[in-house]
């Protein structure tokens, strides 16, 4: 089986984005887990004599304060309470399964504090963390957006995944820590 690699963030930092760009059409096995209202998006990451990997995209689907299943890409944290806890539980979820854990965050946005809660939490789990800024879409502004997320105690890779930016930088990453 391949290496599994998870990309772990908060809401709307981009991780579908950059899920879809690496995984191209390589994609899209849903796991229902059962028993656990929450689908998590696999695939696999191919390309010609590098190593292969599995992609998993955890954000996606969280509870709403009825118990129901919504998409928190669609809604937004705002209207989701407890939107902090299903990251946690994604982000936990990863821990156990994925050999390398990439923590996604958004340069534009800025650091929030559960960015900060979730690099401890990841750095914790002893596997190999890495901190991708993505939304950096032009590299003029690239150390200014990067610059606060050192104190993550992570080195950033800056990234567009919506433009494409660097996708390979992070790749070669992720493929080193494999
Ligand atoms: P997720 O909730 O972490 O899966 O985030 P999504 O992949 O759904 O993206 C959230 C929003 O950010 C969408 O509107 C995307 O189009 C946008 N987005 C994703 N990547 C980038 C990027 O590199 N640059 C910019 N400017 N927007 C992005
Ligand atoms: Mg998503």
């Amino acid at each position: 089986t391949l290496p599994l690699v998870a990309l772990i963030g908060r809401p709307n930092v981009g991780k579908s984005t950059m899920f879809n760009r690496m995984v191209g059409r390589n994609r899209a096995i849903t796991h229902d887990r059962p028993g656990v209202t929450r689908d998590r998006m696999y695939g696999e990451v191919r390309r010609k004599g590098e190593r292969d990997f599995g992609l998993v995209d955890t954000g996606g689907f969280a509870l709403d304060d009825a118990g129901e299943s919504v998409r928190w890409d669609a809604k937004g944290p705002e209207g989701l309470k407890g939107f902090e806890a299903e990251v946690y539980e994604q982000a936990r979820i990863a821990l156990d399964e994925a050999d390398v854990l990439v923590l996604v965050v958004d340069g534009r946005e800025g650091m929030s504090p559960l960015d900060a809660r979730l690099a401890d939490h990841l750095r914790g789990s002893g596997k190999p963390v890495l901190l991708a800024v993505n939304k950096v879409d032009g590299e003029e502004r690239e150390s200014e957006l990067t610059a606060e997320f050192y104190a993550l105690g992570l080195e950033p890779i800056a990234v567009s995944a919506a433009h494409g930016m660097n996708m390979n930088g992070l790749l070669d990453a992720i493929r080193e820590r494999l």
